[in-house]
């Protein structure tokens, strides 16, 4: 779902009273979820008649996350992990009658990054709400929140996909599709697709190193008592959802190609900013080629959920893209 779509959506249920006591938020701690989070805030606690002006107290608070009603809690630096101590201040607080008389709100940013003890506390915060307290659960990883948790939760899908990844890794993707849809549409060359799906690999090889070393430094760190298996789960469900929001991002590349090859206009276009390559790249094909692309990618998606090795599917599949 778009940002704008999730805020208009709750911007309908604070209008008709009708907000739930705690959303799980899907997207990037960093990017899209906590940027749609802000978003609700400053409606919540704006205080202009058209709201949000983004110039009262109210907005700039929630900007500056200095809003007194408004508890922001955030894994800790060494553990990366949220505490029971950070919950048990959360409970404290959230009973407490707010500064400005109104509503009450903790984000929980990166949610997932709760240990079983704390995410028991707050199961039980949840069970018993306080009044006029809204609760966001941020995170991008929301497999590993407790089911329980998630019952109680209403959930909004902001993931933008690609979004997700860190900004340095998200340049390095978009530079090879570009290159990708480039080369490829010119004289069409086996080398030069094969090129493409080995650096898409070996990019992704990257990535799963980057994962690895992280997550065993974050076990390291924090003392965790995790074991290896659970470690590799947390790994391989962090690479996987990285490798599948790759793949989605090169569908939805082919998916513009295919709307400009049947003459849809600029403004449908999914990645405006790379409409010149695209329009390039759409002259020279059939309809029937730009959709035989699409299949192929599904294809190389079905064949990597099928554990397929990567390197195999991207070189067969680039080699095969019109
Ligand atoms: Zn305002």
């Amino acid at each position: 779902m778009k940002i704008e779509e999730a805020l208009n959506n709750l911007k309908h249920a604070i209008e008709s009273e009708r907000l739930a006591h705690a959303y799980i938020v899907v997207g990037s701690p960093r990017e899209e979820g906590r940027c749609l989070v802000e978003q609700v805030l400053s409606l919540v606690f704006c205080s202009a008649k058209k709201k949000p002006c983004g110039d009262c107290r109210g907005c700039l608070d929630v900007r500056e996350h200095t809003h007194p009603d408004i508890m922001w809690v955030e894994p800790q630096m060494k553990s990366r992990k949220i505490s029971i101590d950070q919950i048990r201040d959360l409970q404290k607080q959230v009973f407490q009658t707010s500064y400005s008389g109104g509503w009450k709100a903790c984000v929980l940013v990166g949610a997932d990054r709760i240990g079983d003890q704390a995410a028991n506390a707050f199961l039980k915060t949840l069970e018993e709400p306080p009044k006029r307290c809204i609760f966001f659960l941020l995170t991008d990883s929301p497999q590993f929140l407790l089911p329980t948790v998630v019952s109680r939760c209403q959930a909004i899908n902001v993931a933008s996909g690609l979004l997700n990844l860190p900004s340095d890794l998200r340049d390095k993707v978009v530079d090879i599709l570009t290159h990708s849809s480039a080369v490829v549409s010119g004289k069409r060359s086996v080398i030069t697709a094969f090129g493409v799906g080995e650096r898409l690999a070996g990019l992704l090889g990257e990535i799963k190193d980057g994962i690895e070393k992280e997550e065993y430094q974050i076990a390291e760190e924090g003392s965790l008592d995790e074991d290896d298996d659970t470690l590799d789960a947390r790994v391989s469900s962090r690479y996987r959802e990285i490798r599948s929001a790759i793949i989605h991002a090169l569908l939805l590349w082919h998916r513009d190609v295919l709307m400009l090859v049947c003459g849809t206009d600029k403004g449908l276009v999914f990645r405006k900013e790379a409409y010149d390559c695209l329009a390039k790249k759409a002259e020279g094909l059939t309809v029937r080629a730009a959709l035989r692309n699409i299949q192929t990618v599904e294809e190389m998606n079905r064949q990597l959920e099928r554990n397929m090795p990567d390197k195999t599917v991207l070189d067969f599949g680039f080699s095969r893209l019109n």
